[in-house]
């Protein structure tokens, strides 16, 4: 189908430049970094973790055993005070089981039996925090690839079924995972917006048919991508801080 998905990868880089994510100090701060970004922008999970930082509760095992009411002020942030206050205690235990382990493929289905725990969560602890090899599907994910490659494809389809189909087309590489993502997360924010793209600054614009579709077809692997002539409008996470790795 259409272009490499790497060259995707490729153009963001070269615009961007390696975004060194995930945005934390720590693994665990990966970890509630991931369950307290569910249906949240960004900058008010930054101020959540420092709020729960400032209180001491970035320690794992102090927040193990946090009762929602403890939690409840400094989650103020980001809200769903119900949901993610039990929530974080949950993976806190979880992550006090398993911090000192050898990263398992396994650790996905335990994670996605914590109650509250989704694919993109589970995936963004194992990618980020335990570096292990699984690409986070977002919505940012399907909406900048389902413009990129233009045709039929698996852009609405279950987590899964897109993350394998993204997987199997990327040499299995943890760091290229992590910085893809990253990538696709800012080329998100700055130009593929859900109504109004803005094409002409986009890094992608040059292998998106979207924004090639009234000119000329992909270019066939192996050679230079398209060159877009006249961009197209039509319909349509702050970086922080990275952690050592
Ligand atoms: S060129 Fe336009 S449609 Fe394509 S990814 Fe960039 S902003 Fe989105």
């Amino acid at each position: 189908m259409g272009i490499p998905l790497i060259w995707v990868y490729q153009q963001a880089y070269q615009a961007y430049g390696h975004r060194f994510w995930w945005p934390a100090r720590t693994p665990f701060e990966v970890v509630v970094g991931a369950v307290l970004t569910q249906n949240v922008l960004w900058e008010r999970v930054e101020r959540a973790i420092a709020l729960l930082e400032d209180a001491g509760w970035l320690e794992p095992g102090r927040l193990a055993h946090a009762t929602p009411d403890e939690l409840r002020p400094h989650l103020q942030p980001v809200g769903y005070y119900s949901r993610k206050a039990p929530l974080l205690r949950e993976i806190a235990r979880w992550y006090l089981d398993h911090r000192h382990r050898i990263p398992q493929p396994s650790w996905r289905g335990e994670l996605l039996n914590i109650h509250g725990v989704g694919p993109e969560t589970a995936d963004s602890i194992l990618l980020y925090a335990f570096h292990l090899p699984v690409f986070v599907v977002d919505a940012y994910t399907r909406r900048i690839l389902s413009r990129v490659y233009g045709v039929p494809g698996p852009w609405d389809a279950p987590y899964d079924r897109l993350r394998g189909w993204i997987e199997q087309r990327l040499p299995r590489d943890v760091a290229l995972y992590q910085d893809f993502h990253a990538q696709l997360v800012e080329v998100g924010k700055r130009s593929c917006k859900r109504r109004r793209p803005r094409c002409s600054q986009c890094p992608l614009r040059s292998v998106c048919a979207y924004a090639l579709r009234d000119g000329k077809a992909f270019a066939p692997a192996g050679e230079d991508p398209p060159r877009r002539s006249r961009p197209r409008e039509g319909p349509g996470k702050a970086v922080p801080r990275a952690i050592a790795r």
